[in-house]
C-alpha cells in the first residue's frame, strides 16, 4: 500500500500487510523458520537465514516505517539492541552530545559500554538549545535526544535541536517511544533517525520487548541492515506478531491513554496533597507550547510531587490497584512507580534533587481502563497515604 495515500489509522492496520499469496490468510504468517531452501548455490527466493531476514519481521518493518512515513526500517530484540545498533556506526574519538535526562538504559550504554572505545558524550539540558549548541565539538558525530523525556516529561524543540546537529554534520536521532508516530513524527522534523523501544505503547500489551529503526536515508539503512545481520540482536518472528498486533490498536489506544492522561492530570493539577504536575498538556508545562506545535496531542506518562515524604509516596504506589507498581510503560494497563528508590536509583540523591526528581515523585503510565476507576483508586492510594 501506498504510504502517503492513507491516514495512520489506516496504515496502522494494513501496511505491511497483504493477506498471504498462498493461503490467503488475512494475518502475517508467524514464520518459525531459520533457514530456506535455494533453487541452485546462492541463488534463493530473498530469505537465506532468519537472523540476516525473516517475512514476519520484514512485513513488521514495512508496517513500523510506514508508521512513522520513513522509507527503511529495521527491527531488533529489544530497544536497547536498536539504540546500540545506532552507536555501532561510531568510531573511536566520535563525540556524541545526548540529554542529562536520557533513558537510564542509554545512559548505561554511553557510560558503561562505548566509553572503553574511546566515545566520548557530553550530558545536556536538551530544553536548552545554546547549551546544545555550545556541547557540539569538531568531533561530534551524533546527536541523540527524546521527547517528551523521562519522568518530567521536558519537551525537546525537534525541528531547532536537529537543525544544529545537520549544522554540524553530525546524524540526528529521537527516540520516539514516549510519543508514537501517531503523536509526533520526528523524520518530518528534521530528524535523521527515529528509534523505537517497541516493547512500550507500539507492541501496547506489555507481552513483547522489541526494538526498531526508521530513516529516510538510505545509506544509514544500509549500515543498519549490516548491524542488524553481523551484530544479530534481530527479534524472533513470535514476537514480530506479536508488536504487529499491537500496531493495529496504535491509534484508538493512544487516543483513549491521552484523554485519560489529561483527564487525571487537571485532577491531580486541583489535588490540595499534590505539589506539582508534569505533563505537557497543562498550561504551565514549561513545555508546553513546544509539544502543542510538535505533537498531536500530551500522551498517556505523566508524573506527579505528593506533598509528602518519600516514605508515602511510596504508600501511595503500594496502594494503589487499578495502577499496578511496576517499572516500564505503554500497556493497556496503568503502571505506577517512583523514581527515587525505583528507576532513578542509580543516581546520587544531591543530583536527582537537582535535576527535580523528588523524593515524592511519582509517575503513571496512565493505561486505558474507565478513567473514573483511576481517579478513584488515586484518591483512595493518596488519602491511604497522608493518613
Ligand atoms: C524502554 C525504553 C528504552 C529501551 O527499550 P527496551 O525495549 O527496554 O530495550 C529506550 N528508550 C526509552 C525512552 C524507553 O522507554
Amino acid at each position: 500500500m501506498e504510504d502517503d495515500q492513507f491516514r495512520i489509522e489506516t496504515r496502522s492496520i494494513h501496511a505491511g500487510q497483504e493477506p498471504d499469496e498462498e493461503t490467503g490468510a488475512l494475518m502475517t504468517p508467524i514464520h518459525a523458520n531459520s533457514t530456506y531452501e535455494q533453487d541452485g548455490p546462492g541463488d534463493h527466493r530473498g530469505y537465506e537465514y532468519s537472523r540476516t531476514g525473516n517475512p514476519t519481521r520484514t512485513d513488521l518493518e514495512a508496517n513500523l516505517a510506514s508508521l512513522e512515513m520513513a522509507d527503511y526500517g529495521r527491527c531488533f530484540s529489544s530497544g536497547m539492541g536498536a539504540i546500540n545498533t545506532v552507536l555501532n556506526l561510531l568510531e573511536t574519538g566520535d563525540h556524541v552530545v545526548t540529554g542529562n535526562d536520557v533513558y537510564g538504559g542509554t545512559h548505561r550504554l554511553f557510560t558503561q559500554v562505548y566509553d572503553q572505545y574511546g566515545i566520548e558524550v557530553t550530558f545536556v539540558d536538551m530544553t536548552d538549545l545554546e547549551a546544545i549548541e555550545a556541547a557540539f565539538q569538531d568531533s561530534t558525530e551524533l546527536l541523540w535526544l527524546e521527547t517528551p523525556t523521562n519522568p518530567l516529561m521536558s519537551i525537546v524543540d525537534i525541528e531547532s535541536a536537529t537543525a544544529i546537529a545537520d549544522a554540524h554534520d553530525a546524524i540526528s536521532v529521537i527516540d520516539n517511544t514516549f510519543a508514537t508516530p501517531y503523536l509526533q513524527q520526528p523524520l518530518e522534523l528534521g530528524a535523521d533517525v527515529v528509534s523505537h523501544s517497541l516493547t512500550k505503547y507500539l507492541g501496547g500489551h506489555s507481552d513483547v520487548v522489541g526494538g526498531a529503526l526508521l530513516t529516510n536515508d538510505p545509506d544509514l539503512d544500509e549500515r543498519f541492515g549490516f548491524y542488524q545481520n553481523a551484530v544479530g540482536a534481530t527479534p524472533g518472528p513470535f514476537d514480530c506478531f506479536l508488536v504487529l498486533r499491537g500496531t493495529k490498536t496504535l491509534p484508538v489506544r493512544m487516543d483513549r491513554h491521552c484523554e485519560n492522561a489529561r483527564t487525571i492530570a487537571d485532577w491531580l493539577a486541583e489535588h490540595p496533597a499534590v505539589d506539582a504536575v508534569y505533563y505537557p498538556g497543562l498550561a504551565d508545562h514549561p513545555g508546553h507550547e513546544i509539544a502543542a506545535r510538535q505533537m498531536d496531542d500530551f500522551g498517556g506518562m505523566l508524573s506527579f510531587e505528593l506533598d509528602g515524604t518519600l516514605e508515602q509516596a511510596s504508600t501511595v504506589v503500594e496502594e494503589t490497584e487499578v495502577f499496578t507498581l511496576a517499572e516500564s510503560l505503554g500497556g493497556v494497563e496503568s503502571l505506577i512507580e517512583q523514581p527515587a528508590p525505583m528507576t532513578h536509583a542509580a543516581i546520587p540523591r544531591e543530583e536527582r534533587l537537582e535535576a527535580g526528581l523528588t523524593d515524592s515523585l511519582i509517575r503513571v503510565s496512565v493505561g486505558i481502563e474507565h478513567v473514573d476507576d483511576q481517579l478513584a483508586d488515586l484518591e483512595q492510594a493518596i488519602e491511604t497515604a497522608l493518613e
